[in-house]
Formats: structure tokens, C-alpha cells, sequence
């Protein structure tokens, strides 16, 4: 039984690749993090090896006694963690927790409404190629075109007209925290079902910084990676009398075996989001934001065209508006890649600009807040995006500033291969 680097040369050299960019380069990609050591060694576990179809004590397959403590494990801490009544901690993604939530709520040919994509939105709340917009009637709401934020009266109008079975809360690129309250009480008055897909800010809500949806919603999904830094997966909450139809609308609905090796790490990564010290991560990611957030808004920055949609954030990211700069969202992707952060160009609302340019920035701060940076380090990384945004910066400086910055904080320290 050889080493990795012995079987396979070439996927050996993949990952010290991989490995010596994340460590050299600053990640602000909203929906990325690092998963702790603990989380990626239950990964790298012999629980890969193991069929576990069905739910714990209630399996397919001999064998499962202890896959069942750690699924047991894990659904017990994420119910702790949100305050749920009931979890299912099977979904292999994001996707796969939302195509199961959807199924559990509404039969094919039903309406749902949610974020429009070109808003904030994500493809599973409706895109027209994903299985969300060809299984279901699709009915978007979209931002104030003026406030750019979402306007509850305008959703509430739009459900009265539209009728949908289930409305969604929930967003991969949106600034501002959703009033869920409002959400629940239009769902009422028109008698859908409301989901919430926490994937984004389920860290924040874990870390008590953000309002949770968990009381508001019939059920709640979100991803395990993103703010919540666990293995990548997901994760479905509701009330109890979800339970038996969010279960078999997963496994057997969706997927066979579980993956008992990233359910395991999921128990680990919930049981880190219950800690002081990820409250205390938590803190650094907002005031992060907020620090980015302040440096793209000022004149200097504004001189060239750029500003921050809606004018703040209240959550882990910062969308930076670009319809008035000569950059457009894939130059200026390109531009901070080539000073060593790395972001997403990401479509502003009304955008002029093709998808594949679009002009904004999605620009979060959970990765670095995990690799130990705070305030002084934010404000570094927020004055180094503005001066690269304003044009006419010296690239090579940045760089080395930027190489200052990941040399002061070294990320996985000790381990010279993964
Ligand atoms: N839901 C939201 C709001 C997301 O932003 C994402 C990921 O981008 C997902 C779901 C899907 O998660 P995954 O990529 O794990 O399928």
C-alpha cells in the first residue's frame, strides 16, 4: 500500500500545487474557506470505505454500528447549533439538500418563488437549466432597482399575484440580512411553504451574529463549507413534521449511500461552529467585510467608478459595483489574481455587461478571517484591493504586500504535503 506520491506522481503534484496557492495567495471567494485539520483528516478517513443506506439503527447494510455514532453525532450538534427540530445530515451538496427540500414540499408543475439568479439568487431556486426551473413554475423577485435591496412589500405583492407553494429566502450574492419574519407572514397569508437556504451566513447565524431563519422557516437548507468551514456538503433542518418527508425525499429520493467519511467530518465542523472561538471568528469575518466595505467607498475609490452595492454589507461579503469604471467584473478579477487575491466577478443586478464579464466583485473575508486575520490585517487587504481597483497601481508592490500578508499568517502550518 504505497503513498499518494509514489501511486500517482501526477495528482501528488496536483495538490502540493493546489496547496502552495492557497497558501501564497489571499482567498476572498465568498463561498470558500478552509476546513481545519481535524475536518480534512475524517475526510481522508477509512469511513470512505463504509454503505450506510438508510438512517442510523435503521440501515441497509450490516456493519454500520459505528457510522451510526458519528451520524447520530452530527445530527444532534446541528440541531444544537441552530436550535432545528429535526436535521438530515446526508446531502453530498448544497444542490442535493435543495432538490431534496423541494421534492419534500411540492409535487413537479407547482410554483415556487425565489431570489432571481441575476439578483443574487442561486440556480436552484429556479434557474431555467437547472432541475429547480424544469421541474417547477418559475416566479423571481428581484432587488429595488434603486436600494438594490430586496423590498418585502414588492414580495408580498408578487406572492398575492403569483400564487407560489413555496417561497424562498436565501441568496449567493446579497449584502444585507432578509427579514424572515416577513417572509414567514406572507407565506402564511398565501399558503406556501417557506425554505430558507442559509448556505452563505450559516456560520454568522451559527456564531449568534446574523438572525436565524431556523424559527421562521418549514425548512432550512445550507451548504457546510462556505461560513461554517466544514467539509464540503450539505446539511437540511426543519420542523419535526418535515422529518419523515425531507428523510425520503433524500435518501431514497435523491441519493444512495451516504458519504459516511464527510457526514463524520460534518460532526467535527459543527462541534468547531459551537466554540467561543468560532464566535470570535465569526466577529473578525464581519468586521473584515465592513472594513472592505468602508475603503471601496471612499472618494478616492468612487473617483474611478467604483462603489459597494448598496453601501455597506451586513453579512461576510462585499458586492462591488463596477457599471461606472473602466474595469469591467473580468478585468478586474483578473487584475487582483494577478496581485494574488483571488474573487469572483459576479453580475450586479441590471447589469449591462454579459455574464461571462458582468461588472462586480463578490468579495468575502470568512477564508482569511480563518487563516487569523483581523482588523489591521482587513484594512491592509481593503487598501490594497482599492489602490489595484483605481488603475495606475504598481502590480509588483501589491504582490509583495500581498506575500507579506500570507507570510505573517501561514496557513495549515507544519505539514509540508497534503
Ligand atoms: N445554495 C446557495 C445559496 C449557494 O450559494 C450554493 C453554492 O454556491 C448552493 C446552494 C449549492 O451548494 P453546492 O455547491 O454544495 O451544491
Amino acid at each position: 500500500d504505497l503513498p499518494l506520491a509514489e501511486v500517482d506522481p501526477e495528482i501528488a503534484a496536483v495538490l502540493d500545487a493546489e496547496l502552495g496557492r492557497q497558501r501564497d495567495t489571499l482567498e476572498m471567494i465568498a463561498s470558500e474557506n478552509f476546513a481545519p485539520r481535524s475536518v480534512l483528516e475524517v475526510q481522508g478517513s477509512v469511513l470512505t470505505n463504509k454503505y450506510a443506506e438508510g438512517y442510523p439503527g435503521r440501515r441497509y447494510y450490516g456493519g454500520c454500528e459505528h457510522v451510526d455514532v458519528a451520524e447520530n453525532l452530527a445530527i444532534e450538534r446541528v440541531k444544537a447549533l441552530f436550535g432545528a427540530e429535526f436535521a438530515n445530515v446526508q446531502p453530498h451538496a448544497g444542490a442535493q439538500a435543495n432538490a431534496a427540500a423541494l421534492t419534500a414540499m411540492i409535487n413537479p408543475g407547482d410554483k415556487i418563488m425565489g431570489l432571481s439568479l441575476a439578483h443574487g439568487g442561486h440556480l436552484t431556486h429556479g434557474m431555467k437549466l437547472n432541475f429547480s426551473g424544469k421541474l417547477y413554475d418559475v416566479a423571481a423577485y428581484e432587488v429595488d432597482p434603486q436600494t438594490f435591496r430586496v423590498d418585502m412589500d414588492k414580495v408580498r405583492e408578487q406572492a398575492l399575484a403569483e400564487r407560489p407553494n413555496v417561497i424562498i429566502a436565501g441568496w449567493s450574492a446579497y449584502p444585507r440580512h432578509l427579514d424572515f419574519e416577513a417572509f414567514r407572514s406572507i407565506a402564511d397569508e398565501v399558503g406556501a411553504y417557506f425554505w430558507t437556504d442559509m448556505a452563505h451566513f450559516a456560520g454568522l447565524v451559527a456564531a449568534g451574529l446574523h438572525p436565524s431563519p431556523v424559527p421562521h422557516s418549514d425548512v432550512v437548507t445550507s451548504t457546510v463549507h462556505k461560513t461554517l468551514a466544514g467539509p464540503r456538503s450539505g446539511v437540511i433542518l426543519g420542523k419535526q413534521e418535515m422529518a419523515k418527508k425531507i428523510n425520503s425525499n433524500v435518501f431514497p429520493g435523491q441519493q444512495g449511500g451516504p458519504l459516511m467519511h464527510i457526514i463524520a467530518a460534518k460532526a467535527v465542523a459543527f462541534k468547531i461552529a459551537g466554540s467561543q472561538e468560532f464566535r470570535q471568528r465569526q466577529e473578525r469575518v464581519l468586521e473584515g467585510a465592513r472594513i472592505l466595505a468602508d475603503r471601496l467607498s471612499a472618494p478616492d475609490v468612487a473617483e474611478a467608478g467604483v462603489s459597494v452595492l448598496t453601501g455597506g454589507t451586513d453579512v461576510h461579503l462585499v458586492l462591488v459595483d463596477l457599471r461606472n469604471s473602466q474595469l469591467d467584473g473580468k478585468q478586474a478579477e483578473d487584475l487582483l489574481h494577478s496581485v494574488g487575491i483571488t474573487v469572483n466577478r459576479n453580475a450586479v443586478p441590471f447589469d449591462p455587461r454579459p455574464p461571462m464579464v458582468t461588472s462586480g466583485l463578490r468579495i468575502g473575508t470568512p477564508a482569511l478571517a480563518t487563516r487569523g486575520f483581523g482588523a489591521t490585517e482587513f484594512t491592509e487587504v481593503a487598501d490594497i484591493i482599492a489602490a489595484a481597483l483605481k488603475g495606475g497601481a504598481d502590480v509588483e508592490e501589491l504582490r509583495n504586500r500581498v506575500t507579506k500578508l500570507t507570510q505573517q499568517f501561514p496557513l495549515y502550518p507544519g505539514h509540508e504535503e497534503w
